[in-house]
């Protein structure tokens, strides 16, 4: 269903072109997937006043956890541990320099109704405040059409750890464990995995019931996640909280086993959860690792372009939830994310060998992926300790230290496998012409082999 032309401004984020699609198909439900409109309780409500399903959370949720301070309040209430932070917005530089003062340097100025760690600035020192207040007000206004901002200490060496929680719209709500998403660029999350190394079953179920009372306060139901920040000693104190799926949900459905995209739907249509907290049994280990069209050696500049040729990893214990194909067009209307890899394994260090396996046999040509930054992550001796916060990358990543002998070779790889397509000649082991006559093939003739040798030893090949 055409819902209008590629700027997201002028379809995907229009309530009226989708809802039209709604009814056009048929459609008695909505699943708002993630972005675009699916945390705007506008959109909710008005799926429900057309007489449709909103899979997700009624519009009160959405809104009561859509503003950050606000939810934070709300979340006090019910005895959440918070980042210290001022309660509501601020709307001048005196507001914000007497914070400063209170709790000490360095601060986080975030906005109020802030997402894809958009309008954030960290201050060090008194004089970076007026310009970093004014830049984060801005880039709030222009992101979200509210240029409301306020401050939180800004905790140095964390880790971000969420809680996935799903709530039936009879009073049950339980947590499905928890997704370490400490390793980011830009505030934004790269890559996830579950267990946390951190997390064992003491603080998961202190982490989890606290999750569970953060979604009560705001009478949640359907799935949704409590992001956490934790400190070194093991303080947790909370984020805010997403009202729809999140992009890392696979790696919490590969270690419960629970499709929670299905457990979605029933709940919407009213259906009890089957489950109690007690029933829900981790396993193993997922790690994901998110795919993007951008350019690690280049400040993660978006790379766009035709997708040449595609030929995915395969094989057990791998999943992939893509976007994309051979032949489509990565454009510079939508997010870099092409696709996300996600592999499981009985242990970590098993998930993590399986997804460094995957990560070199992908075969992607046509735009610049973060292939590369991906393996460097997954091969450094910090990481697989499982020492890191959300500052890895800042901290340890430069270009120079990318894997390019991997990266050159998985590119080679991919070339040899797209001209093979391209010839019609698909057994990747059968041997390829390189002429149209055949004279090649005679020339490599295994009777012929080793004067063949000869002739590329002296660079004729
Ligand atoms: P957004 O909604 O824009 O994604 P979040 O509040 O979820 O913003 O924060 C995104 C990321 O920014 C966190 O995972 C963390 O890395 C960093 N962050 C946010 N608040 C703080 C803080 N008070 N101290 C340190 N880091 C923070």
């Amino acid at each position: 269903y055409a819902i209008g032309p590629a700027p997201s401004r002028e379809s995907y984020l229009v309530i009226d072109k989708i809802i039209g699609a709604a009814k056009h198909s048929g459609a008695d439900a909505i699943h708002p997937g993630y972005g675009f409109l699916s945390e705007r309780a506008e959109f909710a409500e008005r799926v429900i006043k057309e007489g449709l399903i909103f899979i997700g959370p009624n519009p009160e949720s959405i809104r009561a956890m859509g503003d950050k301070t606000a939810a934070r309040k709300l979340v006090m209430k019910a005895n959440v541990p918070t980042v210290p932070g001022t309660p509501d917005a601020i709307d001048s530089e005196d507001e914000a320099e007497s914070f400063c003062k209170s709790v000490g340097f360095p601060v986080l100025i975030k906005a109020a109704a802030g997402g894809g760690g958009k309008g954030m600035r960290v201050v060090h020192k008194i004089e970076e405040l007026s310009s970093a207040f004014q830049g984060a007000k801005s880039e709030a206004g222009s992101a979200f059409g509210d240029s409301r901002v306020y401050l939180e200490k800004y905790l140095e060496q964390p880790r971000h750890i969420e809680f996935q929680i799903l709530a039936d719209q009879h009073g049950n709500t339980i947590h499905l464990g928890e997704r370490e998403c400490s390793i980011q660029r830009r505030h934004q999350k790269l890559i996830e995995e579950t267990p946390s190394v951190i997390v064992d079953e003491a603080l998961r179920a202190k982490m989890g019931e606290t999750a569970v009372n953060a979604a009560k306060a705001c009478g949640y139901h359907n799935a949704g996640t409590i992001e956490f920040l934790v400190d070194r000693n093991r303080n947790f104190y909370f984020l805010e909280m997403n009202t729809r799926l999140q992009v890392e949900h696979p790696i919490t459905e590969l270690r419960t086993g629970i499709d929670l995209v299905a457990a979605q739907l029933r709940i919407a249509m009213g259906e009890k959860l089957p489950w109690s907290q007690k029933d829900i049994v981790f396993r193993g280990h997922a790690i994901e690792c998110r795919l993007c069209a951008e350019d690690p050696e280049n400040n993660y500049l978006p790379s766009t372009g035709v997708i040449s040729h595609l030929r995915p990893a395969l094989g057990f214990g791998i999943r992939e939830d893509r976007g994309i194909e051979q032949g489509g067009e990565v454009s510079v209307y939508y997010d870099p994310m092409l696709s996300k890899l996600i592999c499981s394994g009985a242990t970590r260090t098993e998930a993590i060998e399986r997804m460094k396996r995957a990560l070199r046999e992908y075969q992607l040509l046509g735009v610049k992926t973060n292939i590369p930054l991906h393996l460097f992550v997954l091969e450094h001796s910090l990481f697989t300790k499982g020492e890191f916060d959300t500052h890895f990358l800042q901290n340890h990543f430069t270009p120079e230290q990318l894997p390019h002998a991997a990266e050159t070779e998985r590119i080679a790889a991919a070339i040899v496998c797209a001209v093979r397509r391209h010839s019609g000649n698909v057994d990747a082991n059968a041997f390829v012409p390189l002429t149209g006559d055949g004279s090649t093939y005679n020339r490599m003739k295994p009777t012929n082999w080793k004067a063949q040798r000869g002739d590329n030893m002296r660079g004729e090949a």
